[in-house]
């Protein structure tokens, strides 16, 4: 592989950048107005490389709520608290197949939350980290966590948080349904409130890509050089990434573009190429199953580009 120059990099995310620029394709997500009125035109890139260069082109400092990739971060500190077994044992590792707010996915999976990246998963991971720490201190840890990866501490955007809360009766549910079958660790709609809250942090590309960045660099932040979670454990949250970060269309971008990666809603996706960079994408237009859709025609560019595909390796 021959050695990319920064001119290179900054090359590949412009023509990304250009290319996708005009697509019309998907729709906001319009379950709540916060998210239905951002405006579809935006549209940032950023790249960062496992030494700490940054890259960017677009609307990289608009902050967006960051939903279901919080689901990755709280992931990695409960895995760094109680292990990858304990991961495993409690939460589990497969794919659904299903959408990630399928309550049959719970059913059909041995009443098990399936994996750390639906939301049924996601609530039980949280709900490890809120009977651990206790409800009074649980949040401060948190938050101090998520700030090691973004680099900057995070706030939570206040009119997201409120509208999630007061619709969020499905995930109150499906908290309620694993807590009848042993699959929730604490009180269940303390941890669905805490959750919301994870979902309602406001980031920008930039955030986004070095906390994915951190993941590219074996756990330690590429810029401030904090380690976040040890170098062993960083497969597996990858490896979780790779089975189910889109959702129920993970297989077909792992086919198409071999990257671990995580969405949400808010419009964001991050890729990750283990021991090179990672990418950041923020356009908040999504297809069917609720994947930014330039996002993904953006890292697939890059990536190919870059030759870029953890099936290819370094
Ligand atoms: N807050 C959203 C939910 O829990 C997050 C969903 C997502 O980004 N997929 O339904």
């Amino acid at each position: 592989q021959k050695k990319l120059r920064p001119a290179d990099y900054n090359a590949v995310i412009n023509e990304a950048y250009n290319r996708f620029k005009d697509e019309k394709e998907g729709k906001n997500a319009d379950y709540i107005p916060f998210l239905a009125k951002v405006d579809p035109g935006m549209y940032g890139i950023v790249l960062v490389t496992k030494d700490g260069q940054v890259y960017q082109v677009g609307e990289t400092k608009f902050e967006f709520g960051i939903e279901s990739i919080e689901k990755v971060f709280t992931l990695c500190m409960a895995m760094e608290l109680f292990g990858d077994q304990a991961i495993l044992d409690k939460i589990g590792a497969d794919q659904t197949g299903l959408p990630f707010n399928s309550v049959p996915a719970i059913e059909i999976d041995g009443k098990k939350p399936s994996n750390p990246l639906v939301n049924a998963g996601a609530m039980a991971t949280t709900s490890l980290l809120t009977s651990h720490f206790g409800h009074e201190a649980a949040w401060e840890k948190v938050d101090d966590y998520f700030a090691g990866f973004a680099g900057r501490r995070l706030k939570i955007i206040d009119e997201l948080y409120k509208s999630e809360a007061a619709t969020n009766e499905h995930n109150q549910a499906i908290a309620m349904l694993l807590k009848s079958y042993g699959y929730m660790y604490d009180d269940p709609l303390f941890a669905c409130d805490f959750y919301t809250r994870q979902c309602s942090y406001g980031v920008n590309a930039h955030d986004l890509a070095l906390m994915a960045g951190t993941l590219a660099n074996g756990g330690v932040n590429p810029v401030t050089k904090e380690r976040l979670i040890q170098e062993k454990y960083v497969p597996k949250v990858l490896a979780i990434m790779g089975t189910t970060g889109l959702y129920e269309t993970t297989g077909q971008w792992m086919y198409k573009v071999g990257l671990p990666s995580k969405s949400g809603v808010g419009g964001g996706i991050i890729s990750v190429m283990p021991g090179r960079f990672a990418i950041a994408v923020f356009s908040p237009p999504l297809d069917k199953a609720g994947n930014s859709v330039r996002a993904q025609e953006a890292i697939k560019f890059i990536s190919d580009k870059l030759n870029a595909n953890v099936y290819i390796g370094q």
